[in-house]
């Protein structure tokens, strides 16, 4: 049966998702997508020391979060589960009892104290540590000796001492391995539980994986795992290993760069649709000058062969930038659907919307969304279209709430918009020029402090853009309340 393109991603629950791991999951679904291909997400989970409860959960929503879904996974099911490994192990041992019946693996007695000290010697001679080879050799007798001592064993492969083992790479070219660099190596531990490589190779035969995208630091594993594909008599699958992404400086990327795990991302207020078009843009281009592209775009064009094979270096400026300029696009429903979270932490809105209050919502992000970089910046400059209980900014105070007169500058500006039947844009500004040109004041003298009463804060959206929003019976008791306040508060230069 021809099964057409099936990819994988294969997580490891042993933390969070990073967003080397997503861009790796997003690349999978992209070429999946692109390709009419299917998707399988899979659990490698048989490291049980490293395992984290909870780790899998975070992965999926992460995943969901960014937009990426899958066809097959331990979450939706499919044909060839179970998808996760920990599920898998009967298939393992069935595999690796092939091998060893073929004569292509052998039992390996050795104890973790010899295999110590061969690598201490190795050392010692500044050798890379390989294994000897010792159990290789071993009689039929010495084999049953053993076992009837009842001696633990590992299975390992045997790998041939000479030729090479060629990756041909999607992304690297052909990356060729001495086959003497490699030793026979452990495919199944003693305990029962199969080691990564091997796993990993049944996993993609058996799963029917087509193509396998992945970290470039897997790279190394490769060799040994088409040497396993061949051992056990299937189809290679076409390798593709996607770039490292490094930081600014050149370094690993890690926790002193700042955020690397998506749900931080999430959490300092950054956009689904800008992360997936940010990460799409780590280490592959679309050939032209196109950086905003969306969803639909990124999948028609995406080719695996347009990765480059260079690291990819994480630059947080561009996300952000990214990030504002998805703000500014997005249908203002969506935009709500994402910041009502924030604006529910904030205490800016409760837990359901009371009728109307949608609309004040969708008014405020609008008159707003253009200032903020980020879901968390939004929160805070929608602050003051929600809450009473702000506070001047304390510099602002100094520049304009100092001047003698300002408190009757604020009523005469209370008065003013009190008069105002029509409470719109237009009126509210031609009221309020009047009552500058009246004064014969600067527009600032009038603009300014009434900012700073009407929201704390001495930049924002345009001034009569709030008032509006504001309503006028908020205004007027604002203007009041700040009037009152620099009476109270008798603040002089
Ligand atoms: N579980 C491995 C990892 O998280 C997967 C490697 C692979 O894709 O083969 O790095």
């Amino acid at each position: 049966m021809e099964l057409g393109i099936r990819v994988r991603f294969a997580p490891s629950p042993t933390g969070s998702l990073h967003i080397g791991g997503a861009r790796t999951a997003l690349f999978n679904y992209l070429f999946a997508r692109a390709g009419g291909g299917r998707l399988v997400l899979r659990l490698e989970d048989t490291d049980f020391e490293r395992h984290i409860p909870g780790a899998e959960e975070g992965i999926i929503q992460s995943l969901r979060w960014l937009g990426i879904d899958w066809d097959e996974g331990p979450d939706v099911g499919g044909p060839y589960g179970p998808y996760r490994q920990s599920e898998r192990l009967d298939i393992y041992r069935r595999e690796a009892g092939r091998l060893l019946a073929a004569g292509l693996a052998y039992k390996c007695y050795c104890t973790p104290e010899e295999l110590a000290a061969e690598r201490e010697k190795a050392r010692k001679a500044g050798r890379a540590p390989r294994y000897n080879g010792r159990c290789r050799e071993l009689t039929e007798a010495e084999q049953a000796a053993k076992a009837a001592a009842g001696m633990k064993f590992a299975l390992r492969l045997k790998v041939p001492a000479t030729g090479q083992t060629v990756v041909e790479d999607l992304i690297h070219g052909p990356v060729v391995f001495e086959n003497a660099t490699l030793d026979d190596f452990i495919i199944m531990k003693s305990n029962g539980v199969p080691t990564y490589n091997f796993a990993c190779v049944v996993d993609d035969a058996t799963m029917g994986i087509t193509h396998v995208i992945r970290a470039e630091e897997h790279l190394s594993n490769t060799p040994k795992q088409i040497l396993i594909f061949r051992a056990l008599g299937y189809a290679l699958p076409v390798y593709a290993h996607v770039p490292m992404i490094l930081a600014p400086d050149r370094a690993k990327l890690s926790k002193r760069h700042g955020a690397t795990g998506v749900e931080e991302f999430r959490a300092q207020g950054y956009l689904p649709e800008a992360l997936f078009n940010y990460l799409a843009l780590l280490g592959w281009s679309p050939g032209d000058e196109r950086e905003i592209l969306s969803r639909e775009e990124i999948i028609r064009d995406f080719s695996l062969t347009a990765v480059s094979k260079h690291a990819a270096i994480y630059d947080l400026q561009k996300l952000t930038w990214l990030n504002s300029q998805y703000m500014n696009a997005l249908p203002l429903e969506r935009l709500l659907e994402l910041a009502l979270p924030f604006f529910k932490a904030a205490e800016l809105v409760g837990e359901t919307l009371v009728p109307g209050e949608r609309e004040y919502v969708l008014r405020v992000l609008e008159t707003v969304r253009s200032r903020a970089r980020t879901l968390v910046e939004l929160a805070d400059m929608a602050c003051y279209f929600f809450r009473d209980d702000f506070t001047y900014d304390p510099k602002g105070v100094q520049k304009f709430f100092t001047a003698p007169g300002v408190p009757e500058l604020l009523r005469a500006g209370k008065e003013t918009l009190a008069r105002v039947e029509n409470f719109g844009l237009a009126e509210t500004e031609a009221a309020y020029r009047e009552l500058i040109a009246a004064r014969g004041i600067s527009g600032g003298m009038l603009i300014h402090p009434t900012r700073l009463a009407l929201t704390g804060r001495t930049v924002g959206p345009g001034l009569f853009d709030i008032i509006v929003l504001l309503g006028k019976e908020r205004c007027l008791e604002r203007l009041e309340k700040a009037a009152a306040w620099i009476e109270e508060n008798a603040v002089r230069k």
